[in-house]
């Protein structure tokens, strides 16, 4: 049995419409141990034959038998392992790869030995078998010719084929170090079928057991010079054994790290390139979310909450406590609120430093709660009585006040009376507003009080009703009085409701207690003044006594008034007015279903969702698919930036890619390889974004500026970075491994 036999083999290369032989009618047929001498004039065909051997072109006319099996019809993977598994290279120009050491070319070829320790012991080995021990670290770049070549011959060894072709192997070499090059050959191929091709057969001729002449692409001449020794050793029965075709991920790694670390130039500047492109990914989702935040604006009176659901009486008369008690255990609400002005007013409130008796200029612009669970990591505790407020701040207010100063310190609420602070929680997002948490009956006295405070303090607001006609602003509700007809207008929907009711005239007597800047009324009756506030046609501010606003508060004149007498002038002057409650559910979807319900109740009811309020539902979608556009496009734009960015780097490793294919590495394994070695170029900008998203954390001046980032923000840009990294290489690649083996290194030595 032969090892390798070719029956009329023929190669035709058709470039240009000009058509030329490379090789026809070859018959040949060789064995292990020989050592063959293939010469011919330039352009004989010598090389296509070898290459045509070597499985790295291919063959149109007759058929290649390998161990007596036809290659006539592999594919280009079974190619692949049929280079892996026979056949060792060697090149006149090395194909060396220049920018690794002497010592990884050959341990590149050494992956079918699993473990690193024992391959690098065995690189080792086979360089003192070519003499190149003293030369392990040095780079092939920085190798004589004849280095160059050893080397080579040293990686040929490593896979330890039954085939090596060496085509010219001395052609660039001079004529001693030629010699000692074959000889090193001879020494090597024990066992093996060697063919070289030489244009000097004196150089082989001391060695060659058979002489094969070329010309003009057939067989001239085919001599036994010498007697095949392994033959007489009956050594030729022994079959070569299969390859592993498993692909192995540790040493696509290895290769990959091997790529990353042989250029270091070329690796730092990838790497560079990388953080300027994660940039551009960082920039891109700030733009997008900022074109996302100013889309969603949201009426600035208005709270969204998730679950919430506003409910008002179309003909303006008040939802007595009662009903709406029915209302939430006939729908299930979790909790109803009868009054919920303070839910959507957002005035600014003023922090009031204790000890320097001053309030800060600094402003705080908090929502209000009433219920809430901030979970771990608060300072201080939850409210407890109705003049104590816990805030829930962006951690920017951290530079201004510490949490130990700030629960020393009281809060004005809108104007309204002091709070004392008995806790603190911050969260990231510098961008939000805070929130201030009270106790239920503390919201409900804020709440009262915020709204005859608006009223009493106000000298444009106008409470007769007895002219005709007049125009109203609430921050919550435009109500407007025409003659005989009433309209109200609800900002949550914009829904005009017409009713034909006149409103009844509204006279009320109160007694007040008036009481300086102390909340704690209750407990201090020298401070209460008793006084008469009638509501009338008069204007309410010139109503109440000046001696009294004298003497109240150094910023507004301040009235405080009992819970009893706060209860009974909202249930009157109050409530006559502001006929909304709201209702709270688990969330968006419940208070949905729960619309028409409400609505069948005869209640004009709308939904506070977040960011739905604004829009109608198709111009929601089409603005979330403009988004999503819009970031697509900023997607593809870096794919492409990164495209034309690395595709000159990617030219730089093409010859390595086909000198690693030569070498009869897997294709799979060096696809992975090269993109490990792209992670491996992205380990540093995810460290430089990694430090940037810590620093926009605990920096908080960075983000009060820039849209705040999320946890998922990040991981879309991360995941966004690799996704176009991968995408990219892997084009290139495929771009690079359509042409074979043969042209890729062509295209690169030319
Ligand atoms: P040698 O190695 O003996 O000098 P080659 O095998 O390189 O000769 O070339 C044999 C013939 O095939 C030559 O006529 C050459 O022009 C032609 N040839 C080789 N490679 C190509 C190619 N890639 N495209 C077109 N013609 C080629
Ligand atoms: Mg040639």
């Amino acid at each position: 049995m032969s090892l390798l036999t070719l029956k009329d083999i023929g190669k035709i290369y058709v470039s240009k419409s000009v058509v030329s032989i490379g090789i026809r009618g070859v018959n040949l047929s060789f064995d292990r141990g020989e050592f063959v001498a293939i010469t011919g004039k330039s352009g004989s065909g010598k090389s296509t034959l070898l290459n045509v051997i070597s499985g790295m072109d291919t063959y149109e006319e007759g058929e290649l038998l390998i161990e007596n099996s036809s290659t006539q019809y592999y594919t280009q993977k079974e190619w692949e392992e049929y280079r892996e598994k026979y056949i060792s290279f060697i090149f006149q120009d090395y194909n060396i790869i220049e920018s690794c050491t002497v010592l990884q070319n050959v341990e590149l070829a050494l992956f079918h030995i699993a473990n690193r320790q024992e391959r690098r012991k065995r690189a080792i080995e086979l360089l003192e078998r070519v003499g190149l021990s003293n030369q392990l670290h040095q780079k092939a770049s920085k190798l004589s010719g004849g280095q160059k070549q050893r080397t080579v011959i040293a990686r040929a060894l490593a896979k330890d084929s039954p085939i090596i072709l060496a085509d010219e192997p001395t052609g660039n070499l001079d004529s001693a170090t030629s010699k000692e090059i074959i000889q090193l050959l001879k020494e090597v191929s024990v066992n093996k079928l060697c063919i070289i091709v030489t244009h000097n057969f004196d150089e082989v001729e001391e060695y060659a057991t058979r002489h094969v002449r070329i010309f003009d692409g057939g067989v001239e001449y085919d001599h036994v010079v010498k007697p095949n020794e392994s033959t007489e050793n009956h050594q030729t029965e022994e079959k070569v054994k299969d390859i592993s075709t498993k692909i192995s991920l540790k040493n696509s790694f290895t290769l990959g790290k091997t790529i990353f670390t042989s250029r270091p130039k070329l690796s730092t500047f990838m790497c560079a390139f990388l953080i300027v492109a994660i940039l551009i990914l960082y920039g891109a989702t700030i733009i997008v979310k900022e074109f996302f935040e100013d889309l969603n604006y949201q009426p600035t009176y208005f709270t969204p909450s998730s679950g919430r659901v506003i409910i008002t009486t179309p003909d303006g008369s008040p939802i007595s406590d009662e009903t709406l008690t029915s209302i939430q255990e006939k729908t299930n609400a979790k909790d109803a609120i009868n009054f919920d002005f303070l839910l959507d007013d957002h005035d600014f409130n003023q922090l009031y430093d204790n000890e320097k008796n001053e309030t800060s200029a600094r402003i705080l612009r908090l929502d209000y709660e009433f219920q809430g669970d901030y979970g771990k990591n608060i300072y201080g505790r939850y409210p407890e009585k109705i003049n104590e407020v816990f805030l829930y701040l962006p951690i920017g207010s951290k530079v201004d006040y510490s949490p130990e100063e700030l629960l020393n310190q009281s809060i004005i609420l809108e104007g309204n009376g002091f709070y004392d602070i008995v806790g603190v929680k911050y969260f990231r997002d510098n961008r939000k507003k805070g929130k201030a948490l009270l106790t239920r009956e503390g919201f409900d006295v804020l709440n009262r009080m915020v709204y005859l405070n608006y009223h009493l303090s106000s000298s444009s607001v106008n409470l007769s009703i007895n002219q005709t006609s007049y125009t109203r602003y609430l921050r919550n509700f435009a109500v407007t009085f025409t003659e005989e007809k009433k309209v109200y207008v609800n900002p949550h929907s914009f829904e005009f409701i017409e009713e034909s009711k006149p409103i009844e005239q509204l006279e009320m007597n109160f007694n007040f207690s008036f009481v300086q800047n102390d909340y704690d009324y209750q407990d201090d009756p020298t401070f209460q003044i008793q006084s008469s506030l009638t509501f009338s046609s008069t204007d309410i501010s010139t109503s109440i006594p000046t001696d009294i606003i004298e003497s109240t508060s150094m910023f507004e004149p301040e009235i405080v008034l009992s819970l009893d007498v706060l209860e009974e002038l909202a249930q009157q002057a109050i409530y006559s007015h502001y006929h909304q409650a709201s209702l709270f559910y688990k969330n968006n979807r419940v208070a949905k279903d729960k619309i028409n319900t409400l609505k069948d109740m005869g209640y004009i009811v709308s939904l506070s969702n977040a960011k739905k309020t604004y829009l109608s539902d198709s111009a929601d979608v089409f603005i979330e698919i403009m988004g999503i556009a819009i970031y697509l496009m900023f997607i593809v734009s870096a794919a492409l930036f990164i495209y034309a960015c690395t595709a000159k780097s990617f030219l730089a490793f093409k010859s390595d890619i086909s000198i690693f294919r030569s070498m009869g590495i897997k294709t799979k394994e060096i696809k992975i390889a090269m993109l490990f070695r792209m992670l491996i170029c992205l380990i540093p900008s995810f460290i430089f974004f990694a430090i940037l998203s810590i620093l926009f954390v605990y920096v908080p001046i960075l983000n009060r500026t820039l849209p705040f980032f999320y946890l998922v923000d990040y991981l879309l840009i991360i995941f966004g970075m690799i996704f176009v990294s991968l995408f990219v290489t892997s084009l290139q690649l495929k771009k690079l491994y359509k042409i074979s083996v043969k042209e890729s290194l062509k295209g690169e030595i030319e």
